[in-house]
């Protein structure tokens, strides 16, 4: 498998997740140092902040991942389905560089979680 590829795209990604999370974090002191006006800006500053933060712990989860896929690279594991052990398809490494799971083990894992949520 041609690993330096899917580096490259894992390094651009990552530099991408790092400049979005220092604007997030830029955003969410910027707004916690703003004067509360009336109780109409506060209810405001607040949703955003925390709409910030919900993005914030998402662009996060993912450079996570892409940390450990460029862990797994070095260790010679990339490219393998951690739960399995078989290889991921190409087509979905391309689309998502930094996954640790074959497209079927993804679909036990995302029904899991939606039971999860249901429950
Ligand atoms: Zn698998």
């Amino acid at each position: 498998m041609n690993t330096e590829h899917f580096k490259k795209l894992l390094l651009a990604k990552r530099r991408e997740l790092r400049a979005s999370l220092a604007a997030l974090e830029e955003e969410a002191s910027a707004s916690g140092d703003a004067e509360v006006r009336d109780s109409t800006d506060a209810a405001t500053a607040s949703q955003g902040t925390a709409e910030a933060f919900e993005e914030g712990s998402i662009v996060s989860q993912t450079l996570e991942e892409v940390q450990d896929a460029l862990r797994r690279m070095e260790d010679g594991s990339y490219g393998k389905c951690t739960v399995c052990g078989r290889e991921i398809a190409p087509a979905r490494l391309e689309a998502i560089p930094w996954t640790p799971y074959c497209l079927e083990d993804q679909e036990k894992l995302d029904a899991k979680t939606v039971q999860g949520a249901t429950l």
